[in-house]
């Protein structure tokens, strides 16, 4: 490609609402260019690596047994209200009337269109499994659309969908998908760690996260080096949220109990100190303390109290016990009160299990300044709830770290979740009807590419990892004047072409310091610099990695640089 035929709009100083790196450098050297909030077009430069991104997924997502297909984006809402999505999403889902007054949605996502598909076609059991993606934009009005691509309105995610006779047809595909997944992005060259995610308003069970390691990241996780170990902590959101707003803050101390106990009292109720109790309760991350509390149907003193929440106390006795001695049964849980003032966090804790559901409902937790975000699994979270940096970890190999992570993909068993809401269902070998049984895997294309650049950069630009460069040698004539300079250029892109080499050519009449800062942003693998020494038959080649350069004969070149 000439660079004086395409569209590569660099800058040269850093946008100043652009604050992490790749929302800055792909901004700079000229692949993305912003439409709105969270709404991008991705230029010539993008446009090849996105497509490189998605040659491999689709080479992983075929070799894995998935086919692909294309479904529509536009969604009539009625597909939502059959599974309950459409009341239950939230202002996420874009919606939107046609002119008749029919209320469509912009896909967020698609179990609904795929399970109303292979529902009306997919009669027997002798048809499954099936597996089938797509990669198409996916729309989300997020909350907070922000760090570039990484967190856009309009994103392209590949989309893949299972479905089966068994649970155990399930868990074979499941183990395909998520190898398919670690091959994906280690042919990215990313670094990444999949993690045992939180099952939030998905439903289902199990599930893992494939996160890129990053400073940036939204999610905090939990792992060792020496271990399989390695979770989603699911803490960062709420905690983040928390610091954005001193009135929450403040309003974290106004919770009123109908009966207030002390936290001496308790413990001495439960036969345990003070600190041992405090200890139970609480975990810390990131110097904050968090309270996690167990929702879901409780008995108490024979009353049944529905949707209330109490404080999680699995580490003081067991579920019987616990139940028991305050009425609390664990159900589910998620993080609720986030503080730095432990006693302020204890306090709640307390007058949680002193009157099993925290003097609060759903309601009054907005009023204490805390937001349930999700819901999170017993069985998954409670492991985490005390974990802390320098912990063995859980399988006892190694010890616990603490990284940031950036989401790139997700797979998730559904169950029937969604075949039996709408009724997808197939004949056994008896003749009864079953409900489908449905996975879902998902990776977040767009989101992939500015990973890449978030760990792949230096202070000069980009520096693709070959398997995703948009081009694989960036060939550069200094002085596109020079009669000579020029006319070997224009020969060493034609043979490099011919040799089968992908080539950005600068051929633009621009000074070579303009030319190589734009190269060193862009970040292509290798450079061939055709400079002075062209008229004796060389010129320069320099990884950009490393910044080495050397003088090779045009006779040599191609051998040196594949
Ligand atoms: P997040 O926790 O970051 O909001 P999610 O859990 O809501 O992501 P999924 O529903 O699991 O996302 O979607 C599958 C994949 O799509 C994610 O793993 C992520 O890589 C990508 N993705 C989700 N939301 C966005 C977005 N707003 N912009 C870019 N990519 C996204
Ligand atoms: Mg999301
Ligand atoms: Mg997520
Ligand atoms: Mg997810």
């Amino acid at each position: 490609m000439k660079q004086s035929m395409t569209f590569i709009p660099t800058l040269r100083e850093v946008p100043a609402d652009a604050d992490i790196k790749s929302h800055q450098l792909l901004l700079r050297a000229g692949y993305v260019r912003q439409n709105a909030s969270g709404i991008y077009s991705y230029l010539p430069l993008a446009t090849i690596v996105l497509k490189k991104i998605e040659q491999i997924v689709r080479e992983e997502m075929n070799r894995a047994g998935s086919s692909e297909l294309l479904m529509p984006a536009l969604q009539q809402a009625e597909l939502w209200q059959e599974s309950g999505r459409w009341y239950t999403y939230g202002p996420e889902l874009m919606r939107m009337k046609d002119r008749h007054s029919r209320e469509f949605a912009l896909g967020a996502t698609h179990e609904e269109v795929i399970t109303s598909l292979v529902r009306d076609e997919v009669k027997s059991y002798k048809r499954l499994p099936l597996n089938l993606f797509q990669i198409q934009s996916k729309f989300r009005d997020e909350k907070r659309p922000r760090f570039g691509l990484l967190r856009g309105r309009e994103f392209i995610m590949k989309d893949a969908y299972s479905f089966h006779a068994s649970f155990e047809s399930l868990d074979e595909v499941y183990e395909k998908m998520y190898q398919a997944y670690s091959n994906i992005f280690s042919r990215c060259g990313l670094n990444y760690r999949a993690v045992i995610a939180d099952s939030g308003a998905m439903g289902g069970k199990d599930t893992h996260e494939f996160m890129v390691l990053s400073e940036v990241g939204e999610d905090t996780i939990a792992y060792s080096d020496t271990s399989q170990y390695a979770a989603n902590i699911e803490m960062a959101p709420v905690i983040n949220q928390y610091e954005k707003s001193g009135e929450e803050a403040q309003s974290l101390e106004k919770v009123e109990t109908p009966d207030q106990k002390t936290i001496e009292e308790v413990a001495s109720f439960l036969n345990t100190s003070k600190e041992q109790l405090i200890k139970s309760l609480l975990f810390k991350v990131d110097e904050k303390f968090v309270l996690v509390l167990v929702r879901g149907d409780h008995e108490v003193n024979d009353i049944k109290i529905k949707n209330l929440y109490g404080a999680s106390i699995v580490e003081l006795a067991t579920a019987e016990e616990t139940k028991q001695s305050v009425g609390v049964m664990p159900g589910y849980v998620g993080p609720v009160a986030v503080s730095s003032e432990v006693e302020i966090i204890a306090d709640m804790a307390v007058q949680a299990i002193v009157n099993g559901v925290c003097g609060a409902n759903e309601e009054n937790f907005h009023y204490t300044g805390v937001n349930i975000e999700r819901d999170a699994n017993v069985s998954q979270f409670a492991d985490l709830r005390f974990i802390k940096e320098g912990d063995l970890s859980p399988d006892g190999q190694g010890f616990i770290q603490f990284a940031k992570g950036i989401e790139v993909g997700h797979v998730f068993k559904l169950g029937t979740r969604y075949s039996e809401a709408m009724n997808a269902t197939f004949l056994d070998e008896n003749g009864r009807a079953q409900p489908m049984i449905m996975g879902c895997y998902g990776i977040g294309v767009s989101r992939t590419l500015a990973a890449i650049v978030e760990q792949f950069n230096d202070e000069k630009g980009i520096v693709w990892p070959a398997a995703v460069a948009p081009f694989q040698v960036h060939l550069i004539s200094a002085n596109a004047k020079n009669d000579v300079q020029a006319e070997v250029s224009d020969k060493l892109y034609a043979d490099l072409k011919e040799a089968g080499f992908e080539v950005l050519y600068d051929d633009r009449n621009e000074r070579a310091g303009v030319k190589f800062a734009d190269s060193d942003l862009i970040g292509i693998p290798v450079r061939v610099v055709v400079g002075k020494q062209a008229a004796d038959g060389i010129v320069e080649i320099k990884d950009r990695k490393t910044g080495e350069g050397m003088d090779v004969s045009l006779s040599d070149l191609t051998g040196t640089i594949s």
